[in-house]
C-alpha cells in the first residue's frame, strides 16, 4: 500500500501501459483517475478494476488540446482535493517510411508526445506547487535513446528524445517540492505494437538481451517505483527498462 490516499492521474489510460499502471496503482491504495481519447477503452479498464473491488474516475480528453487540459486536470482536483502523481503516457506512433512522411505526422505526433506531456506537467505543477509536493513520470521510450532511433518512425523517436530533454528541464525548473523524472520502455506486448509484422516482433526479442518482450506490468513496476517514496531523491533522470536493446 505505497500509495494510500495519494491522488495519480495516468493519460492513456484507456489500454495498454497506461491502464495497467492504474490498475497497479489503484492496488496499492492510491485514488486514481484515467484520462484517455477513447472513451470506450476506459469504460473497460474501469470495469476491470470495479470487479477488482476498486473505484475508478475517468475522464475524457485530448492531452494536445490545451483548454481540454486545463478543465480534466481540475476536475481531478475538484474530485480528489489534489493531484501527487502524474505520469504522462499518452502516445501515438505513425509508422511511414522517410520518403512517405508527411508534416502532418510530424505534427500529429509531437503534438500528443511532447506537447501533450508539456501541457500536462504544467497545468498539474501549478497544483503541485501550492501543495508543495508531487511526482511527475514522463513515458519516453527505448527510441528515444540517441542512437535507438528507428526507421519509420523518426518523428516518434525525435518526440520520445525530446521528452528526455524536457524532462530534466523540467526537474530543474520545478524543483525543489517536484520530482520530475523518465521511464523509456524497451518494446512491449501492447495494442500498439500489435499490428507489427512477426519478424519484426521477432528482432525485437532479439535484440533484447533478456530475449523478450516486456509485459505492460514490466513497464508499470518501474513506473511506479518512480512514483513511490522510494525515489524521493531521484530527479532529472531516464529509467530505461527495455530488457537490455540499448545496450547493443
Ligand atoms: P497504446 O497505444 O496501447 O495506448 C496509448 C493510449 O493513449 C491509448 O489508450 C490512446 O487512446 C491514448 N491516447 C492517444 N492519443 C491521446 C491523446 N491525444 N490524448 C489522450 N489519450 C491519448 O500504447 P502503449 O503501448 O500502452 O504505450 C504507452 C506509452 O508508452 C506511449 O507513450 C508509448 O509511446 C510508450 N511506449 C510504448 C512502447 C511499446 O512497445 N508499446 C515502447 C516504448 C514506449
Amino acid at each position: 500500500m505505497r500509495f494510500k490516499d495519494k491522488a495519480a492521474l495516468i493519460t492513456g489510460g484507456g489500454r495498454g501501459i497506461g491502464a495497467t499502471t492504474a490498475l497497479m496503482l489503484l492496488a496499492e491504495g492510491a485514488n486514481v483517475g484515467i484520462v484517455d481519447v477513447n472513451e470506450a477503452n476506459m469504460k473497460k479498464v474501469s470495469e476491470t478494476a470495479q470487479a477488482r473491488g476498486y473505484g475508478l474516475k475517468t475522464f475524457v480528453g485530448d492531452v494536445s488540446k490545451k483548454e481540454q487540459v486545463e478543465s480534466f486536470m481540475e476536475a481531478f482536483v475538484q474530485t480528489f482535493g489534489r493531484i501527487d502523481i502524474l505520469v504522462n503516457n499518452a502516445g501515438i506512433v505513425i509508422n511511414r517510411p522517410f520518403f512517405e512522411k508527411t508534416a502532418e505526422d510530424w505534427m500529429k505526433t509531437l503534438q500528443v508526445n511532447l506537447i501533450g506531456v508539456f501541457l500536462c506537467a504544467q497545468a498539474a505543477a501549478r497544483y503541485m506547487l501550492r501543495q508543495k509536493s508531487g511526482k511527475i513520470i514522463n513515458i519516453s521510450s527505448i527510441r528515444g535513446i540517441e542512437h535507438c532511433g528507428r526507421e519509420g518512425v523518426m518523428d516518434y523517436s525525435a518526440s520520445k528524445g525530446a521528452v528526455i530533454n524536457l524532462t530534466k528541464t523540467m526537474a530543474k525548473e520545478l524543483a525543489p517540492y517536484i520530482n520530475v523524472n523518465a521511464v523509456a520502455p524497451g518494446h512491449t506486448l501492447t495494442e500498439m505494437t500489435e499490428p507489427l509484422p512477426q519478424e519484426v516482433k521477432r528482432s525485437m526479442i532479439e535484440g533484447a538481451y533478456l530475449k523478450r518482450m516486456a509485459q505492460p506490468e514490466d513497464i508499470a513496476k518501474a513506473i511506479l517505483f518512480m512514483a513511490s517514496d522510494d525515489a524521493n531523491f531521484i530527479t532529472g533522470q531516464v529509467l530505461l527498462v527495455d530488457g537490455g536493446f540499448s545496450l547493443k
